[in-house]
C-alpha cells in the first residue's frame, strides 16, 4: 500500500512540472504576443529595435536586443539541460535494470 502512494506521488510530482511548464508558457505567448502588436519586446515589453526570433513551435516573436540575447543562451542552456535529464534517465533505467 505504502509502495503505491509513494509511486502516485512520484509519478504526480514529475506531471506537475511539464504541466506548470506548459501554463507558463501559453501566458507568456499570450503576453507577448500583445506587445509584438503595439510594436514592443516579446519578453520584456520594452520599445525601440525589435529582433525577430523564431520559438521552436514555428511562430516567430519580436524581442529587443537585449532579451534576444538573453532568450539566444537560454535555449541553448535548455537544450544542453534537456540532454542531461535525457542522459540521467537513461543512466538510471540501466542501473535499474541490472538490478
Ligand atoms: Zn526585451
Amino acid at each position: 500500500m505504502v509502495e503505491i502512494i509513494v509511486a502516485v506521488l512520484v509519478v504526480g510530482g514529475l506531471a506537475v512540472l511539464p504541466i506548470a511548464g506548459l501554463i507558463i508558457q501559453v501566458w507568456r505567448d499570450h503576453r507577448g504576443k500583445r506587445r509584438n502588436a503595439q510594436g514592443r519586446c516579446y519578453a520584456c515589453g520594452g520599445s525601440g529595435f525589435l529582433l525577430p526570433l523564431a520559438h521552436y513551435k514555428g511562430a516567430t516573436f519580436n524581442y529587443c536586443v537585449a532579451c534576444f540575447q538573453r532568450q539566444r543562451r537560454m535555449s541553448t542552456m535548455t537544450g544542453l539541460v534537456a540532454a542531461g535529464v535525457l542522459v540521467a534517465g537513461l543512466c538510471a533505467w540501466l542501473i535499474v535494470r541490472e538490478l
